[in-house]
């Protein structure tokens, strides 16, 4: 997987944000963000990355989070550099992890006006099975957003408050 330095800016698609519909899977919104993006999260198993402790109310907000958003999925799966190699049809955790080594997509979590943060779907594994700490601003905004509170209010499926008037709604049956 690619690897990006936390706190930079998110570039590794310029299409805009995708926002799958997890309820159905077949509904996306896609938009061009007005927000600044920072890369949260991206790690490699060539670079240095922040080993911590983190609040537990920290890792149920993110779960939370990783539970209703899936952003960019089209993008494809990203898998655990820092797992040993893995059987990539199995989603399951491997054995003493508790979320699997395979992800599909990102998150948004929105922290100042105007600035996101941009994380892999992975980094829930990131956090609860290699011990990532991520940056502080990062985890103060994960436990000031509650999913399920932001919702669109043309698109209650998204759960992320900053969607334009212009997104663009595609649905495929
Ligand atoms: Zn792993």
């Amino acid at each position: 997987m690619t690897f990006y330095e936390d706190m930079s800016p998110y570039s590794y698609w310029d299409g805009g944000d995708c926002f799958t519909d997890r309820t159905t899977g077949y509904r996306f919104l896609t938009f061009e963000p007005a927000y600044e993006r920072l890369n949260v999260g991206w790690l490699s198993d060539d670079q240095a990355w922040t080993g911590g402790a983190v609040p537990k109310a920290f890792v149920e907000s993110l779960t939370a989070v990783l539970d209703v958003q899936a952003v960019n999925v089209m993008l494809g799966l990203h898998e655990c550099e820092l797992c040993p190699p893995l059987d990539m049809s199995s989603y399951e955790p491997l054995p003493g992890r508790q979320r699997s080594s395979v992800g599909t997509g990102e998150i948004r979590i929105p922290s100042r006006p105007g600035i996101a943060f941009a994380a892999p779907a992975l980094i829930g594994h990131y956090v609860v099975d290699h011990g990532y700490r991520p940056p502080a601003p990062f985890i103060d905004a994960v436990l000031a957003f509650d999913p399920m509170h932001f919702s669109s209010a043309r698109y209650p499926w998204v759960h992320f408050p900053w969607v334009p008037e212009d997104a663009v709604l595609e649905e495929v049956q």
